[in-house]
């Protein structure tokens, strides 16, 4: 994957250490992140950023299609670095962990009805919500007791 810095360029964007840090956050291992995590992580590559900076940094990266943002039902918005593929989510409604799932149909939109009421659909989001590996291991309190009362 070319760099961080030749990726804003070739968007057409101004080249700052805020958008850099940014995107290489986004562009680290764990794949999601809320802004404030961002904001917090783009500061220790940093040293000092304020957060009005990355809220910045960050709109700019998802109009130029850089990054994307994603908004799961109750939660924060996260932010991530792969866009443009119309992937879904799959959500852990207990603790919120957010993994990717390729898109169904393999291309935007990935479902089509029959009747949009005229609307052109160009894109549909789909998440998937349930309960990840470690939560399936450990439920919460509340369920453990309604699993023992039949
Ligand atoms: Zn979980
Ligand atoms: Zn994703």
């Amino acid at each position: 994957m070319a760099s961080s810095e030749t990726d804003i360029r070739s968007a057409g964007l101004r080249v700052t250490a805020q958008r850099i840090a940014v995107l290489d956050v986004l562009r680290s291992e764990r794949r999601h992140h809320r802004a404030d995590e961002v904001a917090i992580l783009a500061g220790e590559r940093l040293g000092v950023v304020s957060v009005k900076a990355v809220y910045d940094a960050l709109s700019v990266l998802v109009e130029t299609g850089l990054a994307r943002r994603i908004a799961p039902a109750g939660g924060a918005a996260l932010f991530e670095a792969r866009s443009g593929d119309n992937h879904h989510h799959l959500v852990c409604r207990a603790c919120g962990a957010t993994v990717d799932v390729d898109c169904l149909a393999g291309s935007a939109p990935c479902l089509h009805g029959e009747d949009h009421d005229g609307y052109a659909v160009d894109e549909v989001e789909i998440t998937f919500w349930g309960l990840c590996p470690d939560c399936q291991d450990h439920p919460p309190r509340d369920q453990e007791q309604h699993g023992v009362r039949e």
